[in-house]
Parts: C-alpha cells; structure tokens; sequence
C-alpha cells in the first residue's frame, strides 16, 4: 500500500517531520492513519494490497469510505470482500471503497453497489444550484443495507455533489 507518508513511518508508526507535518496541518487524519496502518498489516495475507494507492478516508456517522488510486477498487473488494469485512469488523462502520480521479458515473456506482444505476441526470434548481439525480434499480435486500443519508454525505464530501437518489418501482 501506498500513500502521502513514507512506509516506512508508517511502519514504524514514529512520524519524520515531513509526515507529522502532513498530520498536524490534518492533510492526513487520525482516521487515514488508523485505516492506512491497517492496510498495510493486511498486505501480506491479501498481497493485492500492495499495489493500492491509499488517498484518504471520508467518514459519516456509521459509513466509512476509502479513497484509493484509479484501477484500485478490484484490489480491495477481491478475496471474497475478506478485507473490507476486515476493515468493517476493525472500525465498526460500512465500508465503501471509491476511485480517485474518476468520472462521476464511476464514482456513483462504486458509492451505491452493488445497486445498479439506472439514470444519471443533473438537476438545476430555481436558486441556480444544481442535483445530481439518481435513479437506482433494485435488488433483493440491496436498499436496506444502504445508507443513503450517509451516502449523500459522503458524495458531497468526496466530489462536492449534491445528491438526489431515487429508487426504479
Ligand atoms: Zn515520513
């Protein structure tokens, strides 16, 4: 796993300068650090993890999501989710794992899977400000475990959208 501060503070979890600068000015967060350490104690049962570019966490009440590089979703939901459930069981919150520098029809879809999206549209309001509207397709015992208030958040978060999100009868 790769990230903002070297490997090797991370590792030994006694920061350089240039990190702990990273962490006092809150360009890295307690939460990414606890997050980042875990990764890497991960990496050698699930060996995908090493190739991660770690970003940073994004957090909700219940609902944390990890940014990571372009092409890096697939490393962290392989093995049969067995790192995310780790992660879930270690922070005790609903993981979502995101892309960096993607566009939005991909970030939406990682944020709401394994919901499909049918429909993205943009709404501009009479204020003059603009929604993101999304329509989603159902699927057994998908809605429910969808937090779609902390989602919202987490989008306007992440990409500095607002979200309307809809479900297909
Ligand atoms: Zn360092």
């Amino acid at each position: 796993m790769k990230m903002g501060l070297c490997s090797f503070c991370l590792k030994s979890g006694i920061l350089c300068q240039k990190c702990s600068a990273k962490v006092k000015s809150g360009e890295v967060s307690e939460t990414d650090l606890r997050v980042a350490r875990l990764l890497l104690s991960l990496e050698e049962k699930f060996p995908s993890l090493q190739n991660v570019y770690f970003h940073k966490t994004v957090e909700t009440d219940r609902t944390l999501a990890i940014v990571v590089g372009p092409g890096d979703v697939p490393r962290l939901l392989g093995y049969g989710g067995k790192i995310i459930k780790t992660l879930g069981e270690e922070t005790g919150r609903s993981i979502r794992v995101l892309e960096n520098g993607v566009d939005n029809r991909k970030f939406l879809e990682d944020l709401f899977a394994p919901l499909n999206i049918l429909t993205i549209n943009t709404i501009w309001l009479p204020d003059g400000s603009m929604e993101t509207r999304v329509i989603l397709g159902r699927k057994r015992g998908g809605r429910s475990s969808l937090d779609v208030k902390a989602l919202k958040e987490i989008a306007s978060k992440v990409r500095n959208i607002t979200l309307r999100v809809e479900f297909a009868d």
